[in-house]
């Protein structure tokens, strides 16, 4: 008999059996009986965890009354190694085995080989399923496919009947262990709370096939939506909406159209599984061999196989939501490979304490919206989701960039004396909130924050910030799921205007494209860009689309009827594009003047230098705008043709290196004079090293995240402006690849603490 028919003909009566009235112990009797008999197996034997414990459950073969006492420790025997592992051994004598346990009730002497397979619910080992034969022999491996198919049905069928609890189910057997990952620095802050996967694994109800060709009818049709799907952001080259990279998509190409895998799943559903359970069953085994292989580059590839696998199986069962979408119950930290803006944004702020991510880097913009909403994050975590299951209690120390896993109650301990210091900070920080930012020597520096939402504004009295030094209008773009009317873009900008009372608020036209693809302006954003960051992006995109900048000039003009408004074009690469931009609103206004509407008391504008080129023009520039503001995430990527997204270049290039801080100089002393207005507003701004060199630049105008706040006008209290430009001068004069070493060392002999 073929494995496929062996499996089939025991999915058949195992379903039969446990559909019936039998009680559970009996309905595990007769499965047992089932196996054996079809398997022609002398002893078939299953052990289940009970408080911790491998227990026989039930047996075919060994002794009747070794039922229920016989009990194995987790990773002790052949059945706990197997659960312990999640592993599957094939032995042709079983006391060979170094780790063999032998034990007299069972009267197993008799019989040498022995074949295993974990019997894995949710991806934890709750049990073990095996057989034993008299004769020393190893099994066919169609022996094994069959034993594990079998396991992982009776996994379901055991879970649902009741025969193992709920905290059972939950903890499982394997890994349950505390693990300390380790990343890179996010968002910096510590947090914690239970780990909900972004991408949540779907619950598979049905596991026997009533109907073989309309399961295999399903896979088809999913097979062929998947591929639609990667071939649509394949070709678009587009970061997808999980922030997926092009290389990740070819790979993700590759497998979609792998004959191998379709063939597999299709064998499985031969088997007698349903579509769902059939997926599941290949990746099993996938994950089975992940675990042999050594070599991370192929263990990476495996993991895109694994995404793939959970995407097939979201589009076969229809179960599409994100953890945003389901709601989060408690305090979470959400695990993800990578996240867009927009996705992190449909979750629930006060219940998401933390991120930790496999990818991510400093000035995604994903990263960028976390870090204002207060989320700590911890990046480029190797192997995370091999590691992390769903529920598992983390903690999340981001400042030193490392994650406790299921942590012993020592480390909890610890945890909550940290999280004591954490907030006693956020007090004295808080405490700064009333307080003017003077240098030592009394100059007063601007500080103001960053943001996007509406809900930021709530920040600005709380951090005793100066404005809003920008505001990202596309944000609004990204969470909504349409295009925001114009009315609906008033209200948001009037309201904003609202909240911040007397304080200036810089508007930054919208900036959509690059990592901030919005889905219903995908053709527009995307269509032929190979490389969006530096495609058709923000003002570019907004001056060939001219209803959009129109609809939003209009919309801001009104919203800020009787007061002084404060506009900032994005991506301006030359000064024409900002003449071109400046015309839109200046015919916005002239209809609104037509029609006698209230207009604002005053305008300003300026632009972003965030395109090095614009810095070699600033001559031709500067007579055009009132301000201009200095946006170091995008500065940094063109400047070191460094893609900001991209995990692999996140810790390749510094802030502190002598190429941007002298472009950085040159801009401020290019300024000096204009009465333009220069300010900085990218990340950069927001830490307290850089911040000191940025002062020591000549930079007296901040806009940053509003966690930074407090800690920067901290900052700017302890520095004397010539001490610190003095000395920037003299770094800058013969640098080092980087002068963080030099500037830490001369602030620390200046009793400026920058960490
Ligand atoms: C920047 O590029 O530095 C900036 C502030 O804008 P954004 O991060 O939104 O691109
Ligand atoms: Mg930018």
């Amino acid at each position: 008999m073929s494995a496929a028919a062996a499996a089939r003909q025991i999915l058949t009566q195992l379903h039969e059996v446990m559909a019936s009235r039998l009680h559970p112990q009996a309905k595990l009797d007769r499965v047992v009986e089932v196996i054996g008999e079809v398997l022609d197996s002398e002893v078939c034997s299953i052990y289940l965890l009970r408080e911790g414990m491998l227990e026989l459950f039930a047996t075919r073969g060994l002794e009747q009354s070794a039922v229920h006492v016989t009990q194995l420790a987790i990773g002790e025997g052949l059945n706990g190694i197997i659960a312990e592992r999640s592993e599957t051994l094939n032995l042709a004598e079983a006391a060979a085995h170094p780790d063999f346990a032998y034990r007299p009730e069972t009267g197993e002497e008799k019989f040498h080989s022995f074949a295993g397979v974990p019997i894995v619910y949710r991806e934890r080992a709750i049990g073990s399923l095996c057989v034993q034969h008299a004769d020393p022999r190893r099994y066919e491996d169609i022996e094994i496919e069959t034993l594990q198919t079998v396991a992982m049905v009776l996994s379901e069928l055991i879970a649902h009947a009741g025969l193992v609890d709920d905290e059972t189910a939950a903890l499982g057997a394997a890994a349950s262990g505390p693990v300390m990952l380790q990343g890179l620095t996010l968002v910096k802050g510590i947090a914690g709370g239970s780990a909900v996967y972004h991408q949540p694994r779907v619950h598979i109800d049905h596991v026997v096939a009533e109907d073989t060709e309309a399961e295999r009818q399903r896979v088809y049709l999913a097979f062929d939506k998947m591929r639609d799907q990667i071939d649509t952001m394949a070709s678009q080259a587009e970061f997808g909406v999980g922030g997926e990279h092009v290389d990740i998509l070819q790979t993700y190409k590759m497998f979609a159209y792998d004959e191998g895998w379709g063939r597999r799943i299709n064998e499985a559903i031969d088997a007698g599984l349903t579509a769902e359970a059939a997926i599941e069953r290949v990746q099993q085994r996938t994950r089975m061999r992940m675990r042999e292989i050594d070599d991370p580059l192929l263990a990476d590839r495996m993991h895109d196989l694994e995404d793939l696998s959970n995407r097939l199986l979201r589009i076969v069962s229809g179960q599409l939501g994100t953890a945003a979408t389901q709601g989060l119950k408690r305090d979470t930290i959400l695990i993800a490979r990578n996240l867009g803006p927009a996705e992190l944004l449909e979750y629930d702020r006060r219940r998401l304490k933390g991120v930790i991510l496999e990818e991510g880097s400093l000035t995604a913009h994903v990263v960028i919206v976390a870090r204002a909403m207060g989320v700590p994050v911890i990046g480029r975590v190797r192997g995370l989701r091999g590691i992390v299951r769903e529920g598992d209690e983390i903690l999340v120390d981001a400042d030193k960039g490392i994650a406790h896993v299921r942590p012993v109650q020592q480390t909890a301990d610890l945890f909550a004396e940290r999280f004591a210091q954490s907030r006693q900070r956020q007090a004295a920080y808080a405490e700064m909130r009333d307080i003017e930012p003077f240098t030592r020597d009394g100059t007063r520096i601007q500080v103001m924050m960053n943001a996007g939402l509406r809900d930021d504004l709530a920040a600005l009295p709380l951090v005793g910030a100066d404005g809003i030094g920008l505001f990202r209008t596309e944000f609004q773009f990204l969470v909504s799921a349409t295009l925001p009317a114009r009315e609906r873009q008033t209200r948001l900008y009037r309201d904003v205007l609202e909240a911040a009372g007397d304080k200036p608020v810089i508007f930054r036209t919208v900036d959509i494209g690059g990592d901030k693809a919005v889905p219903y302006l995908d053709s527009v954003t995307s269509e032929h860009d190979e490389n969006p960051a530096m495609g058709w992006r923000a003002l570019r995109l907004a001056l060939e689309r001219e209803g959009l900048l129109k609809a939003q000039a209009r919309s801001l003009l009104e919203a800020a009827a009787g007061r002084k408004l404060y506009v900032m074009f994005p991506m301006v690469s030359e000064p024409w594009e900002f003449d071109a931009a400046k015309a839109v609103f200046d015919g916005q206004l002239a209809f609104l003047k037509a029609r006698k509407k209230p207009l604002p008391e005053a305008i300003r504008y300026g632009a972003m230098l965030e395109v090095p080129a614009l810095a070699e023009v600033l001559d031709q520039l500067l007579p055009k705008v009132s301000f201009l503001s200095v946006g170091t995430n995008d500065l940094t990527q063109f400047l070191f043709a460094a893609d900001r997204a991209n995990p692999k270049l996140a810790e390749r290039y510094d802030w502190l290196s002598p190429a941007i801080l002298r472009f950085l100089a040159r801009l401020t002393q290019g300024t000096v004079g204009s009465g333009v207005d220069l300010g900085i507003c990218g990340e950069m701004g927001g830490r307290r090293l850089e911040a000191l060199a940025l002062l020591g630049l000549g930079f007296r105008r901040f806009s940053i995240t509003p966690v930074a706040v407090g800690p920067i006008k901290e900052l700017i209290r302890k520095v004397d402006l010539p001490q610190i430009e003095e000395t920037m001068k003299r770094l800058l004069a013969s640098p080092t690849a980087s002068i963080r070493a030099e500037l830490q060392a001369w602030a620390e002999a200046n009793g400026i603490d920058t960490d």
